[in-house]
């Protein structure tokens, strides 16, 4: 870690500290970073599910212990809750206001159940064994809530050491504010969370930029440590698909059966769309090719080729399962048809099918571009026995790659890190960055763990032994206390 091992010992010999987390004692690290585990074992045991069992307080409960966290370090806080037991918690440090607008610390508390079948551990117990805390949330994303508590509490500490009061003082050496907002109902949307903050109280998070969950998590490539960083989302498009067909009595087969209709669709569906690449995905296969170089950097551009055929066989031959199924949709639209209803009783041929496909569409294919892919997938013919209507849709978020905090991101990554590569990335699903973009706060993934090369993090998102490894984390805290510093400082 940079308090023993300063990036340029040069510099540090002159007693000029490079890293702001060099100022802090290795014991104070120590100290926070038992702090952080026992906070986070804390925030799984409240089973803030979503959505919630009625009648269900979770979120409220865990915003309430986020701000009890917040207030034993002398930072004020105001629980939000627009809807009854969905609580959300936001706060404010304060700068000397010199450097710009704030920079907003972002996570949410609420959690994917956990039906706990396959699990080796409770998924509410937050045991720690074999290195690492297990539970419900521990990477989606009380572990972030967990780090970015602990760097608040730790600025807080800094100023109280200073004499002042985190409540209403500046923190030493901060010229901009930190915000800080854990919100309910990510999961499931944000209307009950950051939806609602952005709709009703937006001063609370209007900021120069956001850090939040999905990026700065190191992935270990073909002996490599690289560590994407979020600065795109893809957006989402679910259409509700009526298909129209003929009643009938189940003796007498007939074509025109909703249910045949379906089937052909959903296989059509399913079929993989046109690749097409995003700005920063093609950024991000130029940064691995050119770093593994060779074969390898050869076989990850052909990734990104035009051509649908030579990207697939690209990606068979350099990518596991996991990295293939997420290499294929961040490279085009893709159509997931995740619901079918279809028939009343065995001896009944259904009139009448419903379909809801789940589709996530790249920067730059609105609503209409992704009906008019469906329609081409399911073809004339079939598409003209069908009503298609859209819920639930968000276009694709970008944050900038040339900003201060962008570069500020790779670099506190290198400077913990050396041989560590940050890249650029985009995610195939949605956060609450879907809500900060509506009030122009650019949004990066950026919840910082270094994992073993060995770990399937990916697979933790809403899956079964969901954990996060207690040496991660202790990579984490600084890093992120160094990225703020950076930019707020
Ligand atoms: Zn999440």
């Amino acid at each position: 870690m940079a308090t023993t091992d300063p990036p340029v010992p040069g510099l540090a010999a002159a007693g000029y500290s490079i890293l702001p987390s060099d100022a802090v004692s290795a014991d104070d690290w120590r100290r926070a970073h038992d702090e952080l585990v026992d906070h986070l074992r804390a925030l799984i045991r409240i089973p803030s599910v979503n959505p919630p069992p009625e009648p269900g307080d979770g979120e409220l409960r865990a915003a309430r212990f986020v701000a009890d966290l917040l207030g034993d370090a002398g930072v004020p806080s105001q629980i939000l809750e627009p809807t009854p037991g969905r609580g959300s918690v936001v706060a404010h440090l304060h700068g000397d206001g010199s450097g710009g607008d704030p920079l907003l610390l972002l996570s949410h508390v609420d959690v994917v159940p956990a039906p706990g079948d396959g699990w080796t551990h409770d998924p509410f117990a937050a045991d720690v064994a074999d290195g690492y805390v297990w539970g419900r949330g521990a990477v989606d994303m009380k572990g972030m809530v967990a780090l970015e508590v602990g760097v608040i509490r730790r600025l807080a500490a800094e100023a109280r050491a200073a004499g002042r009061d985190p409540a209403s003082d500046p923190i030493p050496g901060l010229s901009r504010d930190v915000l800080f907002a854990a919100t309910a109902d990510e999961e499931a949307g944000g209307l009950h969370g950051a939806g609602w903050i952005v709709d009703h109280r937006p001063e609370l998070i209007q900021a120069a930029a956001a850090l939040n969950e999905c990026g700065g998590v190191s992935v270990a490539f073909a002996d490599r440590r690289f560590y994407p960083i979020g600065v795109a989302e893809k957006g989402y498009a679910n259409f509700r698909i009526t298909v129209r067909g003929s009643w009938g009595h189940g003796s007498m087969p007939r074509p025109d059966n909703a249910a045949v209709r379906a089937a052909a669709i959903v296989g059509r569906l399913a079929e993989p769309g046109p690749t097409r690449l995003s700005p920063a995905m093609s950024r991000f296969f130029d940064l691995v090719a050119d770093e593994l170089g060779g074969p390898t950097g050869r076989l990850v551009r052909r990734i990104a080729s035009p051509d649908p055929a030579e990207s697939e066989a690209a990606i068979a031959a350099v990518c596991d399962d996991m990295y293939g199924r997420a290499a294929r949709a961040l490279l085009r639209d893709t159509a997931s048809p995740n619901v079918i209803h279809a028939g009343v009783k065995y001896n009944v041929i259904p009139g009448s099918a419903e379909i809801e496909v789940d589709c996530r569409t790249l920067p730059g294919t609105d609503e209409a571009a992704m009906r008019e892919e469906l329609r081409r997938r399911i073809g004339d013919e079939l598409w003209a026995h069908c009503d298609v209507v859209a819920f639930l849709t968000a276009p694709a978020v970008e944050a900038s790659l040339d900003t201060d905090l962008y570069r500020i991101l790779e670099a506190t990554i290198r400077d913990h890190d050396p041989e560590g590569v940050p890249v650029p990335v985009m995610v195939p699903f949605a956060t609450d960055a879907k809500h900060t973009v509506r009030l122009d706060v650019p949004t990066y993934g950026f919840s910082p763990l270094r994992l073993e090369p060995d770990e399937r993090f990916l697979e933790r998102f809403h899956g079964v032994d969901e954990r996060v490894g207690l040496d991660a984390l202790r990579f984490g805290l600084p890093v992120l206390y160094d990225a703020v510093r950076r930019f707020c400082g």
